[in-house]
């Protein structure tokens, strides 16, 4: 048998990834896992000469291996085409000593497009292989960039439908803006009282509500998620990360087998699992630096084994990794304790009623890739301010959470290994985090004004995403109670 998938918490139940991408989050709240992670059946020379389309489908297709050539191609085309302001889809850049990977020059212009560009694709295609002709419902919790990102990919696609939920006040003025303009007759956006954790647990209850999910299949409906949880978005992921070391070996960077480390900013633990995947499957990495702000359960975990999220929850200029219960963590525990689902459903439990779970000293060992720390508010200003003086360039809040972060790696090990900073997001989404770690305050200048800041001392051009929403009316203007998320949802398909 071929590689399919299974939960995190239970055996026996396997699915396709094709079924995986449908349904999303597994039937018994696990999250669905490969059998195996495949290796690379191409070599890194071969892959040095591919367009960024033509390496993700070498990536992808030992994932999907339900998908047909024909199908997952075709897929990647409609993906990864001029939506994207740059051919290389994915360009590395280098500034002065340190090399960053941006993976902003999507739609929506995080990182989050270039996984959701392709899922609306890999999903209505699952639909098709499986004879679905109930109407897909999308259902996402959203910190910010997630949202909007799906918003774009599912706007007007057939057979799908799209609703977001997002901390109200959890947000940069640019997301939200961004989804509460969102056009397309099957879109529906709307604002919880409460953070991005309250958001997703809603989501969760609402997937596992076996009761609700009969109603909803009555009227013809069907539920799948754009959150990191479900499989099409994770192996997407994977394919930057291959991709990326094979244009360091194309420029000379690093010769073929010498190991690169990778800094992601993180939250809900999906950007840095998919590298964990990449290594997996033979790209030569050397560690991963888990990069957070104030909101450091990783940070903890990583350096003591316990998960804790009995903390204060801090909002931050870096609002995407706001997050206490990082979703995707559960994949890699389910790998560390040797993809054992009784273990992992053990921990999930304890975490569920306790908030926190300590792993064992034989799993731990198996973290030794993994490096974490945080940086606050000040050092992540710090070094947006550091980086520009130096160069001019600009980084967004979150991936200078991963600058800020690196600095202290490079200082605590004296690693000189090649390392690749992951950009999550364009300057251009936060703009008043960015004026006032530049200039010191933001001057009075109103969310217009402050972009106006940004390109002339940037000299960058102002992402059409941006620009757009000078002008774009609001749509949507929900704003409820966590308790009330199934209400609201089912209130807008129109069933009760
Ligand atoms: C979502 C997001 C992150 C966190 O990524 P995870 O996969 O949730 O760890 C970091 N930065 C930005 C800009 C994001 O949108």
């Amino acid at each position: 048998m071929g590689l399919y998938y299974k939960s995190t918490r239970s055996s026996g139940h396997e699915v396709t990834a094709s079924q995986a991408v449908l349904e999303g989050l597994a039937g018994d709240g696990g999250l669905y896992v490969p059998s195996y992670i495949p290796k690379l059946d191409v070599s890194m020379s071969d892959l040095s000469e591919m367009t960024y389309q033509q390496a993700a489908y070498e990536v992808m297709k030992l994932f999907l291996t339900d998908f047909t050539e024909d199908e997952l191609k075709s897929c990647i085309e409609k993906a990864y085409d001029d939506k994207f302001d740059t051919p290389e889809i994915a360009p590395v850049v280098y500034v002065n000593d340190a090399c960053f990977l941006e993976l902003y020059h999507g739609k929506t212009i995080a990182f989050k497009d270039m996984a959701l560009s392709l899922l609306p694709h890999l999903m209505t295609t699952a639909a098709k292989k499986n004879g679905v002709t109930d109407e897909i419902v999308v259902l996402a919790a959203t910190s910010g960039d997630t949202g909007k990102a799906a918003l774009e990919g599912f706007c007007d696609a057939d057979g799908t439908r799209i609703i977001v939920f997002y901390p109200k006040d959890g947000v940069s003025p640019v997301q939200e803006r961004q989804m509460v303009t969102q056009k397309g007759s099957n879109t529906f956006v709307a604002g919880i009282r409460g953070n991005f954790d309250d958001a997703q647990y809603g989501v969760k209850k609402i997937f596992s509500d076996a009761k609700l999910n009969e109603t909803l299949n009555r009227s013809g409906f069907r539920l799948s998620s754009a959150n990191s949880i479900n499989i099409g978005r994770l192996i997407p992921q994977v394919a930057y990360y291959v991709y990326a070391y094979a244009v360091l070996t194309a420029d000379g960077t690093v010769s073929d087998g010498e190991p690169v480390n990778f800094v992601v900013p993180t939250g809900n633990f999906g950007n840095i699992l998919a590298a964990y995947y990449a290594k997996q499957m033979g790209v030569p990495v050397g560690r991963l630096i888990c990069a957070s702000n104030m909101n450091n359960v990783l940070t903890d975990f990583f350096n003591t084994g316990i998960y804790d999220r009995n903390r204060r929850f801090y909002t931050t200029s870096s609002p995407s990794m706001d997050i206490l219960v990082s979703s995707n963590l559960e994949r890699l525990i389910y790998h560390i304790s040797g993809d054992d689902p009784e273990k992992t459903a053990y921990l999930m439990k304890s975490l569920s009623e306790s908030g926190k779970y300590v792993i064992p000293g034989d799993m731990r060992k198996q973290l030794g890739v993994f490096f974490a720390d945080y940086a606050t508010e000040d050092e992540t200003l710090q070094s947006i301010r550091e980086l520009y003086g130096q160069s001019g360039y600009v980084i967004d809040p979150h991936t200078a959470v991963g600058l800020s972060v690196y600095r202290k790696y490079v200082s605590k090990t004296g690693d000189s290994a090649k390392t690749v900073i992951v950009s999550t997001a364009s300057p251009f989404k936060f703009c008043g985090t960015v004026i006032k770690a530049i200039r010191g305050d933001t001057g009075g200048l109103s969310e217009f004004e402050l972009e106006d800041e940004l390109k002339s001392l940037s000299g960058m051009a102002e992402p059409e995403a941006v620009s757009a929403l000078r002008t774009a009316p609001v749509r949507h203007t929900t704003v409820c109670d966590c308790d009330d998320m199934e209400q609201v949802m089912v209130k807008w398909l129109g069933i009760m």
